[in-house]
């Protein structure tokens, strides 16, 4: 099968480019991957994604992205790309059955994994007190404990934002060194909302479910990690915060990344290094990461690709 325009990765920014690229008139395929809709489809309710003034939940909101792009043409392809050939054009793309797909530009859209602490509970409270977004969720903490899994950057920046809703904010860090940068630290320990619990981890999130179904998060069960001890600790959030990789492991020695992974990408473009591979959303961010941004260079990566494609007739 050969589609003009290939889009590997299915949140936000896969689908806005979709959508202006099949608005553009342009043959558009999506790999919808392995998480169809991407990171927003394991959050609860989204409120900070402008147009919706009630807030919406994240599954709803992928569905009403994924129904948009395909009103004006682009497909969708319930699979995940395992190998790509960018060395020729028309470039290929493999599928996990050995399905072949010509295209002739290809837009990255693979997102980032938010890194999580694989310990039981995790899933099971994932959206119901457990999350890996302050920014997403911390809202629906007003007043009460939370605790922010981490001891870098991402940890403080997260503690630090959770102050204004919370009230009380707990770093809980496996040493008693931070790989945090000191100004941000600093920040955090100055904060007097905020404490810390070192040498320590979370070895099980611990909940309840109700008689309507629904999960809470209600304890954590900590692990001193110098003298073994178990704890629990009362919490009415955990916010992991220990690090993101983005799900770039498949242009590895193809596209030009940064140490961690992420794709770099031309001045303010989506262009890549290849000519006729353009990168969008969290697999080129590791700044903003917000479904918002992700999808604003969905836009940019379709326009790209349009006017990168007339290029080529010219
Ligand atoms: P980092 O890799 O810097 O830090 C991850 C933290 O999580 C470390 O403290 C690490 O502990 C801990 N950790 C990792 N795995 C586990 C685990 N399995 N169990 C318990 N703890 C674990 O990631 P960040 O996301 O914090 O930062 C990524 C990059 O983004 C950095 O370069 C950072 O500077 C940058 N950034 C900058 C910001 C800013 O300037 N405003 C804001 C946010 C991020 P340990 O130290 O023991 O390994």
């Amino acid at each position: 099968m050969h589609t003009t325009i290939a889009i590997i990765g299915s949140g936000p920014a896969g689908f806005t480019a979709a959508l202006y690229a099949s608005r553009a008139n342009l043959g558009v395929t999506i790999f919808e991957g392995v998480q169809p809709g991407g990171q927003l489809t394991i959050t609860t309710e989204v409120e900070n994604y402008p147009g919706f003034e009630h807030g919406i939940m994240g599954p709803e909101l992928m569905e009403v992205f994924r129904k948009q792009a395909h009103r004006f043409g682009a497909v969708s392809r319930y699979e995940t790309i395992t190998s790509v050939d960018m060395s020729k054009r028309p470039f290929t793309l493999v599928n996990e059955r050995g399905d072949v797909t010509t295209a002739d530009a290809v837009i990255i859209a693979t997102g980032a994994t938010a890194k999580l602490l694989g310990a039981p509970g995790e899933g099971e409270y994932m959206g119901y007190g457990v999350s890996a977004c302050a920014t997403c969720d911390g809202f629906f903490f007003r007043g009460q404990r939370v605790f922010v899994i981490g001891g870098g950057d991402t940890a403080m920046e997260e503690a630090n934002y959770l102050t204004r809703f919370a009230e009380s904010v707990t770093i809980v860090h496996r040493r008693e060194e931070f790989r945090a940068s000191k100004i941000m630290l600093d920040r955090a320990r100055n904060n007097p909302k905020i404490s810390f619990l070192l040498n320590s981890t979370v070895d099980e999130y611990v909940g309840t479910t109700n008689e309507a179904g629904m999960r809470k998060l209600t304890h954590l069960r900590v692990r001193n990690t110098v003298t073994g001890a178990i704890t629990d600790v009362e919490a009415d959030g955990a916010f992991v915060a220990i690090g993101h990789q983005p799900n770039t492991r498949l242009f590895d020695g193809v596209i030009d990344m940064d140490d961690v992974g992420y794709i770099r990408t031309v001045g303010k473009s989506t262009h890549t290094n290849v000519p006729g591979v353009f990168a969008c959303g969290d697999a080129q961010d590791s700044v903003y990461r917000q479904a918002i941004t992700a999808a604003g260079s969905g836009c940019m990566a379709a326009i790209d690709a349009e006017r990168w494609l007339e290029s080529q007739h010219a």
